[in-house]
C-alpha cells in the first residue's frame, strides 16, 4: 500500500476535504469578498461556489443581518480571536431550510456560528472564516423540553376537576398580594364561597353528579371572572376569589351579579337538572392583618355567618 507523503496531501486536497464536511464554510477577505464556499453552502442555498466566489457577502445574501455581522467581523479582526454566535442568541444567521426529518415543526435550520480570524505570516488578519453548524435537532429538543416543563408547571397549579387554580398555587398568589399590599396599599378583596348542602347533592345524584356540579361551577367562575380575579379551589366545595384592586362595594356587586348568573344556569346530569346555591364571605385586606392567613380566617368567618343565617347569601366582615 502506498503511503501518502506530506507533499502528496497538498493544499488542494485539503480544500477538497473541506467540501465534504457537514458544516457550512465560507471564507471572506477583509473587504467581505467571498473567497471560499463549500458544498454544504451550495446544498442549502442552491448557490454554486463559482456564483458565490468573488461576490460581496452582503450583496449575495441580502437577508443577512448586515450591521450585526459587520460588528462581529470588526471585533474578530481587532481582537484577533474567534467568536461564537449560538442559536440561543439568534436562531439562525443564514436562513436555510432544515432537512432534518425529526419534526415537521423545524421550519428552518437552527445554527451555531463560529467566526474565525485567519492570519497571514505577519500575524495580520487577512481573511475571516465563517463556520455554520446545523444544530436543529439539539435546539428543537431543548425547545420541546422547555415547552414540556412549562406545561408540567402549569399542570401542577391547576385543579384537574374544576380547572381553577389549586389551593397551593392560589394561596401563594394570595400571599404575594398580601405582601404587595404592605408596599402599595392598594385595596383588594377576598371572597370565600361554599356550595350549600353539597352533601345532599352527592347523596341524591351520586359522587359523579357532585363532580359534574363542581365542574360546572368552575366553568361559570372562569366565564364570569375578570382578568384581575384569581380563583382557586380552596377545599372540596369551597372556593376563594381574590379580587385585585377592588373595593368591598364593588366586590358585593360582583358577587350579586354572579349569583344572578348562577340562578339562571342549571347543571344537567344524567338527564336531571341540578340547581345549587352558594354562601359567600367577603373581606377586604386590612393593614392590621399580620398574615394572609388572618385574611382568609376573617373571610371564612363571614362565610360561616352566611351559613348560620340560612345560606344562599353574602356576608361582609371587615376589620374595624
Ligand atoms: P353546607 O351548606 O354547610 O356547606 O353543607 P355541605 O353539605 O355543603 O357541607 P359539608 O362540608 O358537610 O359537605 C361537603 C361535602 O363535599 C362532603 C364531601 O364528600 C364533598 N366533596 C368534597 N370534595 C368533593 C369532590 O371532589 N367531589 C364530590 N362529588 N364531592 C366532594
Ligand atoms: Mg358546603
Ligand atoms: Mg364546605
Amino acid at each position: 500500500m502506498d503511503v501518502i507523503t506530506k507533499t502528496e496531501f497538498d493544499v488542494k486536497q485539503q480544500l477538497e476535504l473541506v467540501q465534504f464536511l457537514d458544516i457550512g464554510l465560507i471564507v471572506i477577505d477583509c473587504q467581505l469578498q467571498i473567497k471560499m464556499w463549500n458544498s454544504f453552502m451550495t446544498n442549502h442555498t442552491a448557490i454554486e461556489a463559482h456564483e458565490a466566489i468573488g461576490q460581496q457577502l452582503f450583496s449575495l445574501l441580502a437577508q443577512l443581518p448586515e450591521d450585526y455581522l459587520r460588528r462581529k467581523f470588526q471585533s474578530v479582526i481587532t481582537l484577533q480571536s474567534a467568536l461564537n454566535i449560538t442559536w440561543q442568541q439568534r436562531p439562525y444567521i443564514f436562513k436555510m431550510n432544515s432537512y432534518r426529518p425529526i419534526t415537521s415543526k423545524a421550519e428552518f435550520m437552527y445554527q451555531n456560528i463560529r467566526i474565525i480570524p485567519l492570519m497571514n505570516g505577519n500575524a495580520v488578519v487577512e481573511h475571516i472564516a465563517i463556520a455554520i453548524y446545523d444544530v436543529t435537532e439539539a435546539a428543537r429538543s431543548q425547545i420541546n423540553f422547555k415547552e414540556q416543563n412549562k406545561q408540567l408547571k402549569l399542570a401542577s397549579r391547576i385543579d384537574p376537576l374544576t380547572k381553577l387554580f389549586n389551593r397551593g398555587y392560589w394561596e401563594s398568589r394570595l400571599e404575594a398580594e398580601f405582601k404587595r399590599f404592605s408596599r402599595v396599599k392598594s385595596s383588594s378583596v377576598l371572597v370565600m364561597l361554599d356550595i350549600d348542602h353539597f352533601k345532599s347533592i352527592n347523596d341524591t345524584y351520586g359522587h359523579q353528579g357532585g363532580d359534574a356540579v363542581l365542574r360546572a361551577l368552575g366553568d361559570l367562575l372562569i366565564k364570569q371572572h375578570r382578568i384581575t380575579d384569581i380563583i382557586g379551589r380552596y377545599g372540596g366545595e369551597e372556593f376563594g376569589i381574590l379580587l385585585l384592586d377592588t373595593t368591598t362595594e364593588k366586590a358585593v356587586t360582583l358577587v350579586q351579579n354572579f349569583t344572578n348568573e348562577l340562578e339562571k344556569s342549571t347543571v344537567i346530569y344524567d338527564q336531571q337538572k341540578i340547581s345549587i346555591t352558594l354562601s359567600f364571605g367577603i373581606t377586604e385586606i386590612n393593614k392590621d392583618f399580620t398574615s394572609h392567613e388572618q385574611w382568609i380566617d376573617m373571610a371564612d368567618k363571614a362565610l360561616y355567618q352566611s351559613k348560620q343565617n340560612g345560606r344562599n347569601q353574602l356576608t361582609v366582615l371587615n376589620q374595624e
